[in-house]
């Protein structure tokens, strides 16, 4: 070997072995480190264990490695840790393997939907609850896991309540105490039957246990950031709990005189103000989205040039869900020397992910939450202000390492008037796919809190319209179990279906993939009008899926053309230029491609005719039609839409390229509320296809 590289190697080996040191001492000094005997004899001792813990105590990196030490894993098995964000279990997942010194995937690893990095060897295993509620459709009995650690637990998202419902009963499943291998009742018996033998009863929900299986208990630990493990602990029978202390340094408080009328704006001021006038620190500042945090950076980077010369400089950084994995890690790194690092972060820094170095928060007092109206039947995302406890815990953010300093954009006073805590999701959102998760039952489900009832009855209302149901309000066959396979939304798995019998799935699956980023067209306020000139080369006067088609196309046809003229880092930055060019988010279209690809193997798998309908466009958008007809408006004679299904009045968002032409009739996939309600992602339709391609619904109404 020549001696260059040796030098080389062994420099390596240095720096590797000094980082190795670094992250035990880090381990060890977490407040976690001091009890971790004590905690694996409490996961011995009880079945169900309840773990509340400060935030940046170690649960979510340390728990696992002890359990595994422990012997968790023997004969194969496997630990499972959910989280409610795939961010969560992507860089965690990272994190650990990079603790174990192992290579992820192998011994550690994560899936969530769409992206994998586990193996036959993986042992410690990060997932969304989500991946795990389907891998419960597969395998009943989770048989592979001797413990499964529900993470959050306190953010109370449907997929976390309704994991909770399931894993009571896997529990009861595998444990011993039920010799007669029977009497569970299963929510998911659609797909038990493909696993199991299933009793020949009166066609309720019970299972027999499979014949010659010896399952081993199942370990189940709940654990939680807030305080209060009540709720938790009176859900599982009286469950123990045990509170883990946490390090939490004083912060303190300060709140705007008067309410700010534009809070990105304020946080934009509170930054600069903050970097130019206190010591060093890095900051967090919360905001609700990737267009907000996307617009945050731009402004950001455009006033750097204007900072004095010699002073600190500033890095800014970014982290939300729709992020590549390999950026999202960008926030852990230490900022370089002469660097603040400003950290522009949804919700997810609240609780899921710890980033080190934070001396100062802004909290503007916003987060983007689902609504759901039963009466209406309408799901929408709004921005809402935060609970207090959520305020309390970004403030407590500041606080980990050393004193800090969090900065509130909302008076005093309205810090009083918030909610104590957020309500569970389950009680705001639309319910139809629950079918789909597991939930066979859902007016019976044991719930830790049960949806209302109007709520229930509308998403079983609504999933029959979509022809998921049979009268007895069991999937039907093959639409309702077709679309149970999807991991998407039911009108997403609807549309799916339907377009590969109007023969345009290939056009369908852009259109949901596309729908499932944020958003991929971004305009700065201040160039409202070179983005809008820009968009037009794409745009389609027959609305705006067949703008994103074109997007995606065209995209398409340049990464072609280009990958075979030039080397691959040189393409992907030829391609951010043409996605700059052209006002196109490269990370949303990024991801959306990523997502049509995964979707399209499901689609191939389950045998879907892939075809396009070529140029005949009128045929996608009468199955845009078929598909969203429940999300139809009709235009009033002032301007406005009527929502035809919800009665409401709503409006074309500015960004549709409708907006301007007004057609008579359209679908929209998303309805956004702020001021006013909106509607984006449009497609115009003639009003007569309505009842023609959906006479189920249409024919009810008038
Ligand atoms: P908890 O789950 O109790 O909130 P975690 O186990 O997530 O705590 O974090 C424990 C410690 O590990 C924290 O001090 C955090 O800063 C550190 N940590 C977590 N993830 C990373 C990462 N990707 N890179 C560097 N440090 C990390
Ligand atoms: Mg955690």
């Amino acid at each position: 070997m020549p001696s260059v590289h040796r030098s080389n190697f062994s420099n390596h080996q240095t720096q590797f072995s000094e980082r190795k040191q670094k992250i035990i001492q880090q381990r060890k000094s977490l407040p976690i480190a001091s009890v971790e005997k004590r905690l694996v004899e409490e996961v011995r001792k009880n079945d169900v264990l309840i773990i509340v813990g400060e935030t940046g105590s170690g649960k979510t990196t340390q728990i696992p490695q002890f359990l595994f030490d422990a012997g968790f894993c023997r004969d194969g098995r496997v630990i499972g840790i959910t989280q409610p964000r795939r961010v969560a279990a992507v860089t965690v997942a990272k994190r650990v393997s990079e603790e174990c010194g192992v290579e992820l995937g192998l011994k550690v690893g994560y899936s969530v939907r769409f992206d994998d990095a586990t193996s036959e060897s993986t042992r410690i295993k990060y997932m969304t609850d989500g991946l795990l509620l389907r891998e419960a459709l597969l395998d009943p009995y989770l048989s592979k896991y001797s413990v499964i650690i529900v993470d959050e637990a306190h953010e109370r998202t449907v997929h976390t309540d309704v994991l909770m419902g399931l894993l009571k009963n896997v529990q009861l499943a595998r444990s011993s105490s039920v010799s007669d291998g029977q009497g569970l009742n299963f929510g998911n018996k659609n797909v038990n039957n493909v696993m199991l033998e299933k009793e020949n009863d009166q066609g309720g929900n019970f299972l027999k246990k499979p014949r010659h299986e010896k399952f081993a208990p199942l370990k189940l630990i709940i654990m939680s950031a807030s305080l209060d493990a009540r709720t938790f602990s009176e859900y599982f029978g009286g469950a123990k709990a045990v509170h883990i202390q946490g390090r939490q340094f004083p912060v303190d408080i300060f709140y705007t005189r008067h309410p700010e009328t534009d809070y990105l704006d304020a946080s934009l001021i509170t930054i600069f103000q903050i970097h130019l006038e206190e010591g060093p620190g890095d900051v967090l500042v919360f905001l609700t989205g990737q267009e907000e945090i996307e617009s945050v950076e731009r402004l950001i980077n455009e006033k750097l040039p204007q900072l004095p010369q010699g002073s600190q400089k500033l890095l800014v950084v970014p982290i939300f869900a729709a992020l590549p994995s390999e950026q999202q890690m960008r926030v852990f790194a230490p900022a370089p020397s002469g660097f603040r690092k400003v950290i522009l972060a949804t919700n997810i820094a609240e609780t899921s992910v710890t980033i080190p170095g934070i001396k100062f928060v802004i909290d503007p007092g916003f987060v983007k939450a689902r609504s759901y109206d039963p009466g209406k039947g309408m799901e929408s995302l709004i921005i809402v202000p935060t609970s207090k406890s959520q305020a309390l815990q970004r403030s407590g953010r500041a606080g980990r390492e050393r004193p800090g300093k969090c900065f509130r954009l909302y008076p005093e006073k309205e810090f009083e008037k918030l909610e104590d805590s957020t309500m569970p999701e389950i009680k705001r959102c639309n319910l139809s796919n629950l079918k789909a998760l597991g939930v066979d039952d859902i007016l019976g489900f044991d719930f830790i809190e049960k949806p209302s009832r109007a709520a229930i009855i509308k998403s079983l209302e609504q999933l029959f319209l979509l022809g998921a149901l049979t009268d007895e309000c069991q999937l039907s066959d093959p639409v309702g179990h077709q679309m149970a396979r999807l991991p998407l939304d039911p009108v997403y798995s609807k549309a799916l279906i339907l377009a590969s019998q109007f023969n345009c799935l290939e056009e369908m699956l852009i259109t949901v993939a596309l729908l499932s980023v944020e958003s991929i067209f971004y305009s700065p306020r201040d160039k409202l009008e070179e983005a809008r000139t820009a968009m037009k080369c794409f745009s389609s006067p027959e609305g705006d899926h067949i703008t994103l088609i074109n997007v995606f196309r065209a995209s398409n046809d340049f990464l072609e053309k280009r990958s075979m003229e030039m080397s691959m880092a040189k393409s992907e930055k030829v391609y951010r230029k043409w996605c700059k060019e052209n006002f196109i988010n490269s990370r949303s279209l990024r991801h959306a491609r990523d997502i049509h690809r995964q979707i399209q193997g499901h689609v191939e798998q389950m045998g879907l005719n892939l075809s396009s309908c070529g140029d005949d466009m009128l045929q996608f958008r009468r199955c845009l039609a078929a598909s969203f007809f429940l999300n139809a408006a009709v235009k009033q004679p002032e301007g406005t839409y009527r929502a035809l299904a919800s009665g409401q009045v709503v409006q074309i968002h500015p960004s549709s390229v409708l907006f301007r032409q007004k057609p008579e009739c359209v679908i929209f996939n998303e309805l956004v509320q702020t001021n006013n309600k909106y509607v984006r992602n449009l497609t115009r339709v003639d009003y007569l296809w309505l009842t023609e391609l959906a006479p189920q619904y249409y024919a009810m109404q008038n």
